[in-house]
């Protein structure tokens, strides 16, 4: 229940860890894993009530799941939310989203440097479908008015951008949205609910890829969208009836993963700090973007909308691509992946990785300099973490 007899809203980490979820007969403490494809009808009158949506109850795991639901619930109230779904990735859940709300003719609005994926989605395949996009640079809210169009029907960001860190006026363009009568959709996977809430901000939808800081254990691949009741409900009928459904096995891990959510975030966001100030002193680092640094240059707005700066700091090795290229091979632990949200941390050099393909205006244009490392940092000692950066810093002079 989110509230008790007292009427009193439970807390984030409180929400996190108790659900309704039915138990068997064995009363388990821990939600059971229910790894079915299908559920058995008690009646034929139960079996036609539950097909004509008059009662609730799961019938095949496809259209839900008690671990799906839980999963589904627990997300919900974190994020404020009033319905939810699962799927089976991140990527399922956007294009879930763009698929369920949007038709032939629409008209999209993406914040420049969306996740590469996202970006295939809207530049290879929604034009078949015959719905456009334009792209509006994160950092210059003044262009975002001007790209609204007679047939817009959705704005889509991520905030705050990757790799670059810059962050919008969730506030801001929630009431843009809201004046111009367009769906407001946010990808909010760097954040998790326990840093950002974008539908207290006037989102309509907001996403997931579970896959990250969620699972922050790097163990499963899973997305959930939730948001506004009516929007809902036509995710739901879409997803129902094309399959992107999750595995019960990944909600059930995902939910247990929830649990240790908000205690995990607080460890990274307190070391991505402590390394954030700690490599802005370093005289081998040319700049160091952290959102909770006060040398963000929206440090105010990123206080204002997220409670604290997130897992993830990027900073400028001095000696452009062969140096930031170098740094990765004298890392002697940290993980050398194109992942983030785990609890090792992991290192990245986007210009010649994750957003090689990209002429290199075109990753200036998003805030991607040569020497740009990308930090994802885990659960280690911030010591330990601290002296491998040290190190490789040095190593690769
Ligand atoms: C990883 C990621 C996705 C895609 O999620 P998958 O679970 O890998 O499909 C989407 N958006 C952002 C911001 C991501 O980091």
């Amino acid at each position: 229940m989110p509230t008790d007899s007292s009427n009193q809203k439970h807390h984030f980490e409180t929400d996190a860890v108790r659900t309704q979820t039915e138990r068997t007969q064995h009363r388990e403490h821990s939600t059971p894993l229910f790894m079915t494809s299908s559920f058995v009808f008690e009646s034929a009158e139960q079996a036609r009530a539950l097909f004509a949506d008059e009662v609730p109850g799961n019938i095949y795991t496809r259209f839900s799941n008690p671990n799906n639901n839980e999963f589904v619930e627990k997300v919900c109230r974190m994020e404020g939310a009033d319905d939810g779904v699962a799927t089976a990735s991140g990527m399922s859940a956007i294009f879930t989203s763009f698929m369920a709300l949007l038709k032939q003719g629409d008209h999209i609005i993406a914040s420049r440097s969306v996740f590469g994926s996202t970006h295939q989605i809207l530049t290879q395949i929604l034009p078949r479908y015959g719905i456009s996009f334009d792209y509006a640079d994160i950092a210059n809210p003044s262009e975002w008015e001007s790209k609204f169009k007679a047939n817009t029907k959705m704005v889509f960001i991520e905030t705050p951008s990757n790799p670059a860190l810059d962050i919008i006026d969730l506030e801001w363009l929630g009431g843009l949205c809201k004046k111009k009568n367009v769906i407001f959709n946010v990808d909010n996977c760097f954040c998790t609910p326990y840093l950002q809430t974008p539908i207290q901000y006037g989102a309509d939808i907001s996403i997931h890829s579970a896959t990250k800081f969620m699972d922050g254990q790097g163990r499963t691949i899973g997305g959930i969208i939730v948001g506004k009741e009516d929007l809902i409900k036509e995710i739901r009928f879409y997803a129902r009836h094309s399959g992107p459904s999750m595995s019960p096995f990944n909600s059930w891990v995902l939910s247990k993963s929830l649990e240790t959510l908000a205690v995990r975030m607080e460890r990274h966001c307190q070391s991505a700090l402590a390394l954030a100030e700690f490599l802005e002193s370093h005289p081998e680092v040319e700049l160091v973007k952290y959102p909770f640094l006060p040398s963000h240059p929206q440090h105010d707005l990123a206080k204002k909308q997220m409670r604290l700066g997130g897992g993830v700091v990027t900073f400028e090795v001095k000696g452009g691509i062969e140096r930031g290229r170098k740094f990765l091979d004298s890392l002697e632990w940290f993980s050398h992946s194109a992942n983030l949200g785990d609890s090792r941390t992991i290192a990245t050099h986007p210009a010649s990785t994750t957003h090689s393909k990209l002429k290199e205006e075109e990753r200036l244009a998003v805030g991607i300099t040569p020497g740009l490392i990308r930090i994802s940092v885990g659960l280690e000692h911030i010591e330990d973490i601290k002296t491998e950066i040290t190190r490789a810093l040095e190593k690769s002079r």
